[in-house]
């Protein structure tokens, strides 16, 4: 086991006075991690992998808040559908349709996040902002009664450069605050999903108040 309490304490410490929330990012680790940080107070969990957190979930306690934090595909949100918590990388309108049918189907309503690419490397996913408009204006949103978009999430690109992430950060928080008073009904801009172990003090700085941290509590991943 290989949690780092002490990271953990100095952690929340830092985030509790300015009202940010913590993911602890459990991909590839085992459930005793989880429960290892379960018993110092955490509650939200985030996972990458749809089989992982389906085979995770049931060993664990039922208070935790599941956070999905990878590429969803549309076959797969029946999986986690019946209890996950906040799906962060929604990337296009399919996928918000088949996410508020499984809703359906569980007789819930199941929140999103949408996600913005703003990174320079062209292997992460995500909306621009123009998509993320046509999403947000589109007639067809309205009619998703199960569905729920609470925020934005979005990866800055791995890079040293301080300067360069932060510009990256700011531009989703632009679009978050844009639509932060959006008049839809089942728009709630809530949460700025920014930052993770290497650049969640930047993201903090740019309005960050969910960060998604993984190696710094869990250790490196093989
Ligand atoms: C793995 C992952 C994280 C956590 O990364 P660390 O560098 O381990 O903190 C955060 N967000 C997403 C989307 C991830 O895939």
């Amino acid at each position: 086991m290989s949690v780092n309490t002490a990271a953990y304490q100095a952690l929340m410490k830092e985030l509790q006075p300015k009202g940010v929330q913590l993911v602890a990012v459990s991909k590839t680790k085992p459930v005793e991690d989880i429960r290892a940080l379960y018993a110092l107070g955490q509650r939200d969990f985030g996972e990458n992998y749809v089989q992982e957190l389906v085979d995770k979930q049931p060993q664990l306690p039922s208070d935790i808040r599941w956070h999905f934090i990878g590429h969803l595909q549309s076959n797969k949100v029946k999986y986690i559908a019946p209890f996950v918590h906040l799906i962060h990388g929604v990337d296009s309108f399919k996928l918000l349709k088949e996410i508020d049918k499984q809703a359906v189907k569980n007789n819930r309503i199941i929140e999103v996040l949408l996600q913005m690419h703003i990174a320079q490397e062209e292997t992460k996913f995500g909306l621009d902002d123009r998509e993320v408009d046509e999403i947000l204006n589109g007639e067809e949103l309205s009619a998703l009664k199960n569905v729920r978009i609470v925020g934005i999430m979005s990866m800055a690109s791995f890079v040293d450069d301080e300067q360069q992430v932060r510009k990256e950060f700011l531009v989703a928080k632009k679009t978050f605050d844009h639509y932060a008073h959006h008049q839809v009904a089942n728009v709630f801009m809530q949460y700025l999903s920014l930052g993770m172990s290497a650049d969640y003090t930047i993201a903090v700085e740019c309005g960050s108040n969910m960060i998604r941290v993984g190696s710094k509590l869990f250790g490196a991943r093989s």
